[in-house]
Parts: structure tokens; C-alpha cells; sequence
């Protein structure tokens, strides 16, 4: 292939969708991908979509990008993103607001938004690389009509990832097919001395690995409150793995109701100390020091470089942190954490595979996202933050269509049992 042709592709794309913060004219390789623009390129700039990195040009790699190249990758671009991966829509962007290729009026989901977005439009693209610290691969898979799959934790490297929630981040991958996401994710993973929380699972090869026969678990607490249309989606795909031989039974994970507070407890108490770095002198972002205290300089700089949503999360996240609420907010969170994980554990006792619908909604209109309060935006991410907060990988596959928009089921597994969301995926696909 071409590389040149899926470069000229990617900026027609860019025209009508808004997918990249930056493309890159002078790419080389076998294939195309694309890359979240919160995971480190060498010599491309990273801006995590936000404008407080607006000049940041990486010396290095992400280990993933490494990983990518050497196995033929040409990295075209940079895609769009909620700023620091702070959403549910690509709406809180520092630069554009990529706009779903099945219907523009439309969100592409967040905050891989932009790497969903081109999967689904480009001819040339098998996969792109996005990264998920509560839902961003789960959701916008689910509303561009692409398959995401997102890994155990660990299981990546996620050296040269600018954090959100050190231990909620994962990278994974956005694919037009189940097989495709299956060897995106083979490349990509596999044990980093230069990451403290890589496993040392060994590498699998994902996409000759097929399992039938699996039991499948459907959790009652994930069909509460969604759109009945969707809920119906979802049932004929596990009626269809039924059809192919599996069993389904009905589980229940009964402290779902807990994992929006207590992700967001979480999140946003570990993106306020990371965001701290961003204070003008060592990363991104300067301006004139002269005559200004230290705490007025880190004021401004901050105030000019975060947006509203950033803003809001070292709010929160600093509150939930300080003496004093750290006991009723932050250790309660981590206690409560490890009870989503004791359900899941349950689950997976009995059945192999838990199979739920990927999000409550179809990819809203950017008219109605504007009427969403920040509690709204943030309820949003129901059905995929306990999967996130437990680590376990998920997958979402495309099920059907509401109203002519995507519908994605989502399969969960148990911890490093990827290959057995996948042999579900394939089922999906196929059925
Ligand atoms: N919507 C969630 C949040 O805003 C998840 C985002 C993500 O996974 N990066 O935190």
C-alpha cells in the first residue's frame, strides 16, 4: 500500500471530521494507524489535547509507538481527544471536535473519539491506538460502529502515556473487525521493564487463539436504565452466541450502583496530582515570570493552559484528596473499589464471559450534549467504569443499529483472559 494515499485519505478525512489534532505529512511504513494524542511519538508533537502541551515535541517513543514501528506501522497522525482524556464525548477538546463519520450532527463518543472516528471512515485503516482510563475505548467503539478492544491492566505498557489515573490507564486498540483488534493488541502488549505495572504475563498471540463453547453471564444491574431499543440489540447478539453452542445464565454484580462515585473519587484524585507537573517551568506551557510570585505565575500559566472540564477535575480531585475528607471520600472509594472487584471475581466463578450493552445510549447530537450538566456527562459512563476500575479487559463489538446509529455490546473477562472476550467477539461477529 500506499502510504502516501492513506496520508492524503487521513487529511480528507480531517476536512469533513475533525479526527487529528496533528498529521503527519512525512509518515513511513507498511500500514497505517493512528494514535491517541496522549501517547508519545518522537519528533511528532503530543499534546494530550490540551493547550498546555500545545508545543510539546516528544524525544522518544510510547513503548506501544516502539512496538508499532518495528512491526511496520506508519504512524499518520495524531488523533483527537478529550482534553487529558478528561470525557465521554470529544466535546471537551483544546483544538477540534471530531465529528462521528456516521452521522456528523453526532458525537463520536470520548475520549479516543478521534482514533474511533478515523477507524470508521478510513478505507486503509485496519486499526488505530486509542487508551481508556473508565470507558474511552468501550464508548466511542460503541458509537462510530468499530471494535475496541481494552486490555487487562498492565497487560500494555503504558511507558510514554501521559497519565490521567496511573492505575486505571490502559492503552488498547480501535479495529474495523474482532481479528483485526486481536492482532492490534498482540503487537502492543507484552512485558516493560520501563513500566513499574507491566505484568509479566507472557505475550499472546491473540488472533489465532479461539475458544468456543464459553459460558456467558449477563449482568442484570447493566440493562437498568438503558434505552430499551438498545437492551433489545444486545439480547439478539446473546441469543445469537446461544444459537452457536454457548450457554447464557443471568449474574449479578450487585455494587454496579457504587462505580460512578467511586471511579470518579478515584480518577479525578490521581489527575489532580498529576496535572500538578503542568506549573510553567519544566513541561509545555511558559509565560514572563518577571515580577510575579511563584504562586501567581503557576496561576496564570494554569489558568491559560486548562480548559473548564481540567479545571473543574484538579477542583474536585484536590477536595476529595485533603486532610480531613481523605477518609470519607478517597479510602471509602478504594474500599468500595475492591468490592466491584470481589463481584466480578464471583461472576467469573460461574461463567466465562459477561456480555452487557457498551453504553445506555446511542452517540447523542451535539445539540444535546450542550444541555448535559457535568453530574450528567459524568453518569454517563455507567456501564463502563466498574469494568475499568476492576482492571479486567472488555471488548466492544458492533451489534446493530438504533435510529441508523451504532450499538455495541460489550464482553468482559476475567483478568488476562482477553482471548476469551475475543472468542465471544468472533461469535458476535459471525452470528
Ligand atoms: N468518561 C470518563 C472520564 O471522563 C472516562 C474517560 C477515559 O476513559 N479517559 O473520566
Amino acid at each position: 500500500m500506499d502510504i502516501q494515499e492513506a496520508v492524503g485519505e487521513a487529511k480528507q478525512l480531517d476536512e469533513k471530521y475533525d479526527l487529528f489534532i496533528t498529521i503527519n505529512e512525512s509518515a513511513e511504513g507498511n500500514f497505517p494507524i493512528a494514535v491517541k494524542d496522549n501517547i508519545c511519538t518522537k519528533g511528532l508533537r503530543t499534546t494530550a489535547g490540551s493547550k498546555i502541551l500545545h508545543n510539546y515535541v516528544p524525544v522518544f517513543d510510547a513503548t506501544v509507538v516502539e512496538k508499532l514501528k518495528r512491526s511496520g506501522a506508519a504512524v499518520l497522525g495524531k488523533t483527537c481527544m478529550d482534553e487529558f482524556g478528561f470525557g465521554t464525548f470529544s466535546v471537551n477538546c483544546a483544538y477540534k471536535v471530531p465529528k462521528n463519520p456516521v452521522d456528523p450532527s453526532r458525537s463520536c463518543g470520548g475520549s479516543s473519539g478521534g482514533s474511533a472516528g478515523y477507524v470508521a471512515a478510513s478505507k486503509y485503516a485496519r486499526f488505530a491506538i486509542g487508551q481508556s482510563t473508565g470507558g474511552s475505548i468501550t464508548c466511542p467503539a460503541a458509537f462510530c460502529g468499530v471494535v475496541g478492544i481494552t486490555p487487562t491492566y498492565g497487560l500494555v505498557s503504558r511507558y510514554g502515556l501521559i497519565d490521567y489515573a496511573n492505575s486505571l490507564d490502559k492503552i488498547g486498540v480501535l479495529a474495523k473487525t474482532v481479528s483485526d483488534a486481536a492482532k492490534g493488541l498482540s503487537i502492543i502488549s507484552g512485558h516493560d521493564s520501563r513500566d513499574s505495572t507491566s505484568s509479566n504475563v507472557p505475550a499472546k498471540d491473540y488472533a489465532k487463539l479461539q475458544e468456543a463453547k464459553l459460558r456467558i453471564g449477563v449482568p442484570k444491574e447493566y440493562f437498568e436504565g438503558v434505552d430499551p431499543k438498545i437492551a433489545e440489540r444486545v439480547w439478539r447478539s446473546i441469543k445469537s452466541l446461544e444459537s452457536g453452542g454457548m450457554k447464557y445464565e443471568e449474574v449479578s454484580l450487585p455494587h454496579t450502583k457504587y462505580a460512578i462515585p467511586s471511579y470518579y473519587i478515584i480518577a479525578l484524585s490521581e489527575a489532580s496530582t498529576n496535572l500538578a507537573k503542568y506549573c510553567g517551568m519544566r513541561y509545555g506551557l511558559s509565560s514572563d515570570p518577571s515580577g510575579k510570585s511563584f504562586n501567581e505565575y503557576f496561576s496564570q500559566v494554569r489558568s491559560q493552559g486548562f480548559g473548564q472540564e481540567a479545571k473543574r477535575r484538579v477542583v474536585l480531585g484536590t477536595y476529595a484528596r485533603m486532610a480531613g475528607y481523605r477518609d470519607q471520600y478517597y479510602l471509602k472509594a478504594l474500599k468500595v473499589r475492591a468490592l466491584i472487584i470481589e463481584d466480578f471475581k464471583r461472576a467469573f466463578g460461574e461463567v466465562d464471559v459477561l456480555a452487557a450493552p457498551s453504553m445506555p445510549v446511542i452517540a447523542p447530537k451535539f445539540s444535546e450534549i450542550e444541555k448535559l450538566t457535568p453530574l450528567q456527562h459524568y453518569m454517563s459512563d455507567v456501564l463502563t467504569v466498574a469494568p475499568n476500575l476492576a482492571g479486567i479487559p472488555h471488548l466492544s463489538v458492533p451489534c446493530g443499529k438504533v435510529e441508523g446509529m451504532p450499538v455495541g455490546v460489550q464482553l468482559l473477562a476475567d483478568h488476562f483472559k482477553e482471548e476469551k472476550a475475543f472468542a465471544a467477539g468472533f461469535g458476535v461477529e459471525n452470528g
